[in-house]
């Protein structure tokens, strides 16, 4: 096998019939070597965002010791990689048998909880066990992230009280979570967070361990460009430090698209072109969920050796399955003489991508190959102002 080294150079090499999978395992490092430096606090990795083995490892060997995992298989998948990784169960509703094998087979200390039944859950499959993390999750608001998180889990923080009192009782260490929704588009969704938390330690009275400011971090994709993430961390310890907390207490995140949505991208074939829209080989049942069912745009550009010269016109796209669904209305900036045969990257799909993908009417992803050149936009180049010129269009 060649090695090649860029999208532009494995598409016209390699002339794929099926979508291909492009990794970046340097862009994955680069995000972790960020957070873990500029981070005051431990950086725990929310493995939903990219469960792939690949990645995982990577992560890990750039630092990176704490999993966020959130069902058995999230459990036995870490731990089966890595014997020596923390892993925190941080999804707030679990099967007692899972909570069970998580604490007594795979070594898991530290859960999510934000009910009383739940508490009981975990007290008793642990055997009410004197060494556990417990993490009372309190609902915040999403407001400023692209998608909710507020209504499904977290408890009321002026409802509180007795919960986290429960929990205390019942913990080594107790801690305090929340999720301000993913994609935040500004530091306030966190430091308006913490507010809540300050005011659920001040209601209960009790003394906490663990502030753990959950994921939510964005990357950078059209129409979505945050500010750098460097506001986000002084934010959240500004706010931090104002707490009412122990001067041993600990900070967490627990950053997913961050960390993961510049690792991957994938290459796609236009299989058909009717006016301006194009039939591509990968869709809503594969990577592109998000730009089906959420508009999510991603970034694209056309793979071609010779750089086409035409306009950009706006494009939508089909997907491979024989269903009407299976479209993502972008709008998707290409040449406006892309045609049949034309390979396309569509980039940032490390995030919430391959995790998604389904088989679907037999159409399943094609090889995986790595890329060493760089992302299609990054919040991490160290030539700062270039992340807002790469591909974002
Ligand atoms: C999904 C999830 C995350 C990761 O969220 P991102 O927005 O991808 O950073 C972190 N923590 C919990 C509990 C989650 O459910």
């Amino acid at each position: 096998m060649h090695k090649h080294h860029s999208a532009l150079g494995l598409a016209s090499s390699l002339r794929p019939v099926d979508p291909v999978t492009l990794i970046r395992p340097h862009a994955a490092h680069r995000a972790a070597r960020f957070f873990i430096e500029k981070f005051a606090g431990t950086t725990m990795y929310a493995v939903k965002a990219n469960p792939s083995p690949a990645l995982i490892c990577r992560l890990w060997e750039s630092g990176i010791t704490h999993y966020d995992v959130a069902s058995a298989n999230e459990v036995r998948l870490v731990r089966g990689l890595l014997p020596h990784a923390t892993l925190c169960f941080m999804n707030p509703v679990k099967p007692e048998e899972v909570i069970r094998e998580a604490y007594h087979v795979h070594g898991v200390r530290a859960f999510s909880l934000d009910n009383q039944e739940e508490l009981d859950k975990i007290l008793r499959a642990t055997d009410y066990a004197k060494d556990l993390t417990l993490c009372v999750r309190l609902r915040v608001s999403s407001d400023h992230s692209k998608l909710s998180l507020s209504s499904k889990f977290g408890i009321d923080p002026n409802a509180s009280a007795s919960l986290l009192m429960a929990a205390r009782q019942a913990s080594d260490a107790l801690g305090i979570c929340f999720h301000v929704g993913s994609q935040a588009m500004s530091p306030v969704a966190y430091i308006q967070a913490l507010g809540l938390v300050r005011d659920a330690i001040v209601q209960a009275g009790v003394t906490v361990d663990v502030i753990d400011v959950g994921g939510g971090f964005p990357s950078v994709y059209p129409d979505l460009e945050p500010q750098a993430l460097e506001n986000y961390f002084h934010a959240i310890h500004e706010a931090y430090e104002a707490l009412p907390i122990s001067y041993s207490a600990e900070l967490w995140a627990e950053p997913g698209r961050a960390l993961s949505a510049e690792y991957s991208s994938i290459m796609v074939r236009v299989e058909r072109r009717r006016g301006n829209e194009l039939y591509i080989n990968d869709g809503a049942y594969g990577a592109l969920f998000d730009a089906a069912h959420l508009n999510w745009r991603f970034p694209v550009r056309l793979l071609r050796d010779k750089p086409s010269d035409a306009r950009l016109l706006d494009f939508s796209f089909y997907g491979p399955t024989c269903d009407d669904m299976d479209y993502m209305a972008g709008p998707f900036s290409l040449p406006a003489d892309v045609a049949v045969g034309d390979y396309i990257e569509i980039g940032m799909l490390g995030a919430y991508g391959n995790a998604m993908r389904t088989d679907f009417n037999g159409f399943k992803m094609g090889p995986t190959l790595i890329a060493d050149d760089q992302p299609m936009a990054s919040l991490y180049d160290d030539e700062n102002d270039l992340r807002r010129t790469i591909a974002i269009r």
